[in-house]
């Protein structure tokens, strides 16, 4: 039996990120970036039900992010929570030849509302372990993270395993989702009986946020903070008396310097709005960090332009160099197989 207050990492890396918070009654997903399909199958394995699940909650619009999103809502057929401008960002990722103006997407915001309507009067009901045995493919373009642009998931969506009705509304709209909740950053929100911090974190997206998760019963607290290019005050702020915080160590400087990508996409990782390096997350660990978290995760490790060594040395010594945090567990998240759940 699993503890109640958990983190789960799924996936976390430039080929997809996704990550379970789990209280004793309510089990978000954070993003949604890999196929609808192996989201269910990487669930199955650590024994997290996704029948269970409350709601998605999206971070920013990036693929590495969203990859799955669409094709997993609608199959739990559950909520899922955005920014508006990030939720905007997605609908026109999806829909890449409109320029949409701001009347345009009032309209769109619209016709949503009316598509759900009659969605749920058919009754749309998603039978979950029907996805594991089938597939499908179906062509996703857009932005994506400068990290994810050079490996596309060609597994990203999988439309044929939903239902007829839920098909039917796809195929007027493929930015159909059973239900869309909107968040601001800086205002606090509940899902369940999880109270949400949502703060703005420096990234080249729309409107990205990282989280702190307040399981209300348990006074415990989890953070989400990647895809970020620096540590700004608000996000110091923020990452105050977590418990358990899963960091962003993306890249070692010289592999990058040194490593495969074109120029333009190293100074993208590299710039204000790019990603954490393996330094600038122990920088973050020794002076800033306030050494209260049982468990640290270093995420969104690139597998081009890191080693997973590196990360966590570089870590280590950050904390190591205060001896009152010496309790600190440092565990590594990665890409290809989900992390046994975190608890507490
Ligand atoms: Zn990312
Ligand atoms: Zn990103």
């Amino acid at each position: 039996m699993l503890n109640p207050v958990r983190m789960t990492v799924l996936a976390s890396g430039s080929k997809g990120n996704s990550t379970v918070i789990a209280s004793a009654r309510t089990r978000i997903l954070v993003d949604a970036g890999l196929s609808c399909r192996e989201l269910l199958k990487r669930m199955a394995a650590v024994g997290e039900d996704p029948a269970a699940l409350t709601a998605i909650l999206i971070t920013h619009e990036h693929q590495d992010h969203v990859a799955g999103l669409a094709v997993l809502a609608r199959r739990l057929n559950i909520p899922v929570f955005f920014t508006e401008p990030t939720h905007r960002a997605w609908v026109r990722m999806l829909t890449p030849r409109t320029t949409m103006t701001y009347a345009k997407w009032l309209d769109h915001v619209q016709a949503e509302k009316e598509a759900r309507a009659q969605a749920a009067a058919m009754a749309v009901a998603a039978e979950v372990s029907a996805v594991l045995t089938q597939d499908a493919s179906v062509e996703i373009s857009g932005e994506a993270d400068p990290d994810f642009a050079l490996h596309v998931d060609p597994d990203a969506a999988e439309e044929s395993c939903e239902p007829e009705e839920t098909r039917a509304a796809v195929k007027a709209n493929p930015t159909f989702l059973p239900a869309v909740e909107y968040f601001q950053a800086g205002q606090t929100f509940c899902i369940g009986d999880i109270d949400i911090n949502p703060f703005t974190i420096p990234h080249d997206a729309a409107d990205p946020c990282g989280f702190v998760f307040h399981a209300r019963s348990e006074t415990i607290r989890m953070a989400v903070a990647t895809d970020l290019g620096y540590v700004p005050p608000n996000v110091k702020q923020a990452l105050k008396g977590v418990d358990v915080l899963l960091l962003e160590s993306n890249h070692d400087l010289e592999m990058l310097k040194d490593g495969p990508y074109p120029w333009s996409v190293k100074q993208r990782v590299l710039s204000r709005v790019g990603h954490l390096s393996n330094h600038a997350a122990a920088e973050f660990l020794l002076r800033d960090y306030d050494g209260g978290a049982h468990t640290i995760v270093l995420g969104h490790l690139s597998e081009s332009n890191n080693l997973p060594e590196l990360a966590k040395l570089a870590a280590e010594q950050a904390i190591g160099n205060r001896m009152t945090l010496l309790g600190n567990r440092i565990v590594l998240a990665a890409q290809h197989e989900p992390l046994e759940p975190i608890c507490l």
